[in-house]
C-alpha cells in the first residue's frame, strides 16, 4: 500500500463487480438509444475507461474539464469549464460520468449548463456518493458507493494531482492534508 494512505476503503475487486453491475443497468436503460456519455475529467477517466467497457451498446464518448477543487481538498462552490464538449447534444441521451458527489455544487452546476442545450435527457452515474455532505439537492441516477465523509484517493481521484493511478480506493492518511 502507498505510504501515505490509511486503509482501503474499496478493494479492486469491489469495484469491478460493480462496474460490471452499473455497465448491465445502463446498457439495459439506453438500449436503442445510442447514448453520449460524458466523463468529466480528470477523476472520472479511469471510472469511465472501466465503465464504457463494461456496457454492451453502442455509444458515443466525450469529456468536459471543470474546475471544483483547484490545490485545496475543500468545495468552493466556484465552478469554471476548462474543456467544453465537442459534440453537440441537442436532442441526444446524455449520461453524465462522475468520480464522485459531494456538496453537489459541481454537478448541480454542469447539469444547468447540459440542459439548457436541449438534449434528450441527461443522466448521472457516479462512482462514490458522500451523502451527508449534500449541499444542494442533485438527482444521482447511478450510484457505485454510498461512502462516509472521509477524503478518499485512487482509481483516478486525487490529492494535488496525486494517488490518481492506484488501483484501488484509499482513505488518505491525515497528516497528509492538513487544514482541510
Ligand atoms: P462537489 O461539487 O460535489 O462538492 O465536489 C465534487 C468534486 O470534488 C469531485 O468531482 C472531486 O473532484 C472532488 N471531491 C469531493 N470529495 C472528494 C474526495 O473525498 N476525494 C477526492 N480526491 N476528491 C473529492
Amino acid at each position: 500500500m502507498h505510504q501515505d494512505v490509511e486503509k482501503i476503503l474499496i478493494s479492486a475487486a469491489e469495484i469491478k463487480e460493480k462496474i460490471d453491475e452499473l455497465g448491465r443497468a445502463i446498457s439495459r436503460d439506453y438500449s436503442g438509444k445510442y447514448p453520449l456519455v460524458v466523463g468529466i475529467l480528470k477523476g472520472a477517466s479511469v471510472f469511465m475507461a472501466d465503465l464504457i467497457r463494461a456496457m454492451s451498446i453502442d455509444v458515443q464518448i466525450d469529456f468536459m474539464a471543470v474546475s471544483s477543487y483547484g490545490a485545496s481538498s475543500k468545495s468552493t462552490g466556484v465552478v469554471r469549464i476548462l474543456k467544453d464538449l465537442e459534440q453537440n447534444i441537442e436532442g441526444r441521451h446524455v449520461l453524465i460520468v462522475e468520480d464522485i458527489v459531494d456538496t453537489g455544487l459541481t454537478l448541480n452546476y454542469l447539469l444547468e449548463i447540459l440542459k439548457a442545450r436541449g438534449p434528450a435527457s441527461v443522466r448521472v452515474c457516479t462512482l462514490l456518493d458522500k451523502p451527508s455532505r449534500r449541499e444542494i439537492n442533485v438527482p444521482v441516477d447511478y450510484n457505485g458507493f454510498s461512502i462516509p465523509d472521509e477524503f478518499v484517493v485512487g482509481y483516478g481521484l486525487d490529492y494535488r494531482e496525486k494517488y490518481r493511478n492506484l488501483p484501488e480506493i484509499y482513505v488518505l492518511k491525515k497528516g497528509v492534508y492538513k487544514g482541510r
